[in-house]
């Protein structure tokens, strides 16, 4: 059996409250990963290089060592009834490596294919859904040849490591390729023609080992600087739309084999074509809304995904804004606390603030979007 069978073999069992779930990251995902499974009485272990990280500060325990040292992966693998991770750059190997010691239900097929643009395009155009137009680049002749075929505008990004526009340059014309050496010099770029979108959106869908899937409502995403600023749920798309972006996630979540809580960023253009623009094997910021607005939260349904729970249909209580605390939003955001008594203040407890970096964020339940965006917007935290 080879190390990628052996990680994706199936093991079916369920998990009980009293076992162990270990993640490997411990950032805010992995906070709300461990608070949900604290709920239902399970016990949580974190591996993070950063000393009371998010996660670890509400985690059973953590393991301080860097995500890839594979004694450290070993020992949390030793610890835990089933891994999971909140984020996709895990070392693959490692955890391929230690798949015959713990049940691993998402396998490492899923972030091979998530944590590389050109294998991830590829596996959504042959399960038969639109993405951008896209060629693999590796040097500036490759460029050249890929801007002719595709044109301007288009956009060049690292097949590998990005996030959150990092890794990223947008080409409106030659005058543009001057800024693609730092890409370039990854030999491992692809070009993408531009999507004409008039709105973004996603989709967060989760299937457990039983085949079950279950389905978020759609929720319609605002970036600034290529970060998510602001999701709306439901996302202001007419019905029929909403239920092809939720049929295209199930779509997704069967090719794919799905255990666990997959996030589905697609563009919608203003003639109603739906692209995937990208996949996040894990819960998702613009899920987060759910924590509220659901009937579970997306984090509920991960854990219960990948400890073979049975999944329920998820129902939205109530429409809901949910808008992002970075960290030149913290200062504003504190001084909203005294004033707003609907709001649902989240910080994930990072000692650092820094400039763009996400601290937290505020989910507002509303009957009335509009009036919900012009409140946050009246507060004059997130104009600049
Ligand atoms: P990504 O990291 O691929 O999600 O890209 C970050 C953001 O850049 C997206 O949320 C879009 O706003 C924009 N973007 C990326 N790729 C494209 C594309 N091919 N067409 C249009 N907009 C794009």
């Amino acid at each position: 059996m080879t190390r990628r069978q052996k990680a994706g073999r199936i093991l079916t069992r369920m998990i009980q409250p009293g076992q162990t779930i270990g993640i490997i990251g411990g950032g805010q995902l992995g906070q709300m990963m461990a608070l949900d499974a604290k709920q239902t009485g399970m016990k949580v272990i974190v591996l993070d290089p950063t000393p009371a990280c998010p996660a670890g500060q509400v985690a059973d325990d953590q393991i301080v060592a860097p995500y890839a040292e594979v004694q450290a992966i070993e020992e949390l693998a030793q610890r835990s009834d089933v891994l999971t991770y909140e984020f996709e750059n895990v070392d693959l190997r490692a955890l391929e490596d230690v798949a015959d010691k713990v049940y691993v239900p998402q396998g490492t097929n899923l972030l091979n294919i998530t944590k590389n643009r050109i294998r991830e395009k590829t596996f959504l155009r042959n399960a038969g859904l639109q993405t951008a137009p896209f060629m693999a680049v590796q040097n500036a002749d490759d460029l050249k040849k890929a801007v002719d075929q595709l044109s301007y505008p288009s956009v060049l990004k690292t097949s590998e490591g990005g996030y959150d526009g990092h890794g990223q340059v947008v080409l409106h014309s030659d005058a543009d390729l001057v800024n693609c050496a730092g890409i370039l010099s990854t030999q491992d770029a692809i070009l993408e023609g531009w999507v004409p979108f008039r709105l973004e959106c996603s989709v967060m869908v989760a299937r457990n080992e039983n085949g079950e899937v279950t389905v978020f409502p759609v929720s319609e995403n605002i970036h600034h600087d290529e970060i998510l600023h602001l999701s709306i749920v439901p996302a202001r798309l007419p019905h029929n739309l909403q239920k092809q972006a939720q049929q295209m996630a199930v779509k997704i979540a069967h090719a794919i084999d799905l255990r666990g809580v997959l996030g589905v960023e697609m563009f919608v253009t203003a003639a109603g074509q739906i692209y995937i623009n990208e996949l996040a094997p894990r819960p998702h910021n613009s899920g987060h809304y759910s924590i509220e607005a659901c009937n579970f939260s997306q984090f509920a349904i991960h854990n219960r995904a990948i400890c073979n729970w049975p999944l329920p249909k998820i129902e939205l209580l109530q429409s809901a804004v949910m808008v992002n605390v970075l960290g030149q939003h913290v200062a504003g955001v504190r001084q909203q606390i005294a004033r707003r008594p609907n709001w649902h203040f989240h910080d994930y407890g990072k000692a650092a603030v820094r400039h763009n970096r996400k601290m937290g964020h505020v989910t507002i339940l509303t009957d009335d979007i509009d009036a919900t965006l012009s409140e946050i917007d009246n507060t004059g935290i997130w104009r600049e």
